[in-house]
């Protein structure tokens, strides 16, 4: 994610404070032969956000096919219809007597186990049992609960993996995160900006909506003829048209964290070019986009097949394919969604260099946790330094040089940057402190031990998460140093640096 106005709201995000949520505990249910069959976690275990991602089992495949009505013109209301069916290929990683799915805002209409219908019903109180194949809703915005648990029956054992559709509908609107901010499906006049960093996936499809969960996907999205909806990779067949629908395909064969998902609609002019290794470059343009605008974003975009080469010092670009969405409303930052992130009404050069960075330091590896953001955005913060002064333009001595002329007094050196709080993600320091970290390090261990310790970091871990303790570990090892102290200072001390 990148600037807008996200990392200026420090002061905000200071005051509010931590919030903390409570996780209920998996309780037991039928129990067979071996392990007893017990309920998923309604969590993936992450402090930030307790009920993101679920356990019990592990997603491998999304197919989503939805169908979007946009808003019509104003001065109707911002509301969109989405009519949708997910299927869902996963494994129980447990013997699993039920297990949740994260779904926010939506109204499930039908669920289906392997082809066997589940009914409907109330959520249970504790301790209550359900008879049979069943499924309940819970939605909780004041607790930021937004659960769909699934009982199946048969239940499923271990290494079993089983098909699970949901059909569902819902108005859409404009979601907020933790913070307040626009992301998730976030309805425009002309259609949908699709970005959903950290949880906001829930509020379009039922997802196990946490890092740690990566699938693959493909897309079916119906929208009114002329509209043009583009996800993830590449077009998996020509769109069809029938009866003043479109069906626009897509499918995304690479590893993909939840929040990297996007399924954007528009008035978009759709642009196709390649690298000169031939990857594809799919960018899909807001007919919208000012004039001005237009003139900066076609720039920045011609830059992008350069940009990669420029990147490919930290290992072959991950992905399938690239490209932007630059919609020509605003959610007030940009997003590195996997191949093909979402720019609001512009997309400058340096950002798009950082979203491109973001395709190694972020998609390929993830956050473990989202406690470990600087991890993203350190990384393509520090690239977009780099590529300044590859253009002849501020140096990263310069820049670094910069972040450490501020005041010893200053609050931006009260962020403790490898645990933020969830309030506290997409601070400044998180990305300026972040980058001069990386900056600093490569400063005490030597351009060739930096380089080779990011070439090994994106390669050990790409296709999956990765946390702090797993970067300090990898570059003591690469560089044969004692860094403990050095990290401390910088990541783990809301003071300012003053000596590594
Ligand atoms: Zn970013």
């Amino acid at each position: 994610m990148s600037a807008g106005s996200r990392w200026r709201r420090n002061v905000v995000a200071a005051v509010v404070g931590l919030v903390v949520l409570l996780a209920p505990a998996a309780s037991v249910g039928v129990v067979g032969g071996g392990a007893p069959f017990v309920a998923g976690a309604s969590g993936a275990g992450d402090p930030y956000f307790p009920f993101a991602g679920n356990g019990g089992y592990d997603v491998q495949h999304y197919d989503l096919d939805v169908t979007y009505t946009p808003p019509a013109p104003a001065p109707a209301p911002l509301t969109g219809r989405l009519d949708g069916v997910a299927t869902l290929r996963l494994r129980a990683t447990q013997n699993l007597d039920r297990f949740n799915l994260d779904l926010r805002g939506m109204e499930v209409d039908r669920v289906l186990v392997d082809g066997g219908q589940a009914r409907k019903v109330p959520p249970p109180s504790d301790g209550e049992t359900v008879e049979g194949r069943a499924y309940w809703q819970v939605q909780d915005d004041a607790a930021r609960t937004w659960e769909l648990t699934i009982q199946p029956r048969p239940s499923i054992k271990a290494g079993r993996v089983v098909r699970v559709v949901v059909r569902y509908h819902g108005d859409t609107t404009r979601p907020r995160d933790i913070e307040g901010v626009l992301y998730g499906w976030v309805t425009t006049r002309d259609g949908a900006m699709v970005v959903s960093e950290p949880e906001g996936s829930m509020t379009w499809y039922p997802v196990s909506d946490h890092p740690t969960d990566k699938a693959t996907y493909r897309f079916e999205i119906t929208v009114p003829e002329g509209k043009v909806a583009v996800a993830n990779g590449l077009p998996a067949r020509k769109p069809t048209t029938r009866q003043g629908w479109t069906t626009w395909y897509w499918r995304a064969p690479d590893l993909q964290a939840s929040y990297l998902t996007t399924a954007s609609v528009g008035d978009y002019e759709l642009r196709r070019s390649e690298t000169p290794a031939g990857l594809p470059i799919i960018d899909a343009v807001d007919d919208g986009v000012t004039p001005a605008n237009l003139a900066t974003t076609n720039a920045s975009l011609a830059l992008q097949a350069e940009m990669i080469g420029f990147l490919d010092q930290f290992g072959h670009y991950p992905f399938n394919s690239a490209g932007a969405i630059v919609d020509d409303d605003s959610v007030g930052y940009a997003l590195e969604t996997q191949t093909r992130p979402v720019y609001s009404r512009v997309a400058s050069e340096g950002t798009v260099m950082h979203e491109l960075a973001h395709q190694w330091f972020g998609n390929a590896v993830s956050p473990y946790r989202w406690a470990d953001i600087w991890l993203n955005e350190g990384w393509a913060t520090y690239a977009e330094w780099i590529w300044s002064e590859e253009q002849g333009r501020d140096t990263a001595q310069q820049q670094f040089d910069a972040v450490m002329a501020i005041p010893a007094d200053d609050p931006f050196w009260d962020t403790v940057v490898a645990d933020p709080g969830p309030l506290g993600l997409f601070l400044g320091p998180i990305y300026d402190r972040g980058a001069a970290t990386l900056y600093a390090l490569r400063t005490k261990i030597g351009d060739a031990a930096f380089l080779a310790g990011a070439r090994r970091w994106v390669a050990r871990y790409d296709d999956g998460t990765a946390r702090t303790a797993d970067f300090e570990a990898l570059f003591e090892r690469v560089s044969g140093q004692d860094l403990d102290e050095f990290f401390d200072v910088w990541l783990h001390t809301p003071e300012k640096p003053t000596a590594w």
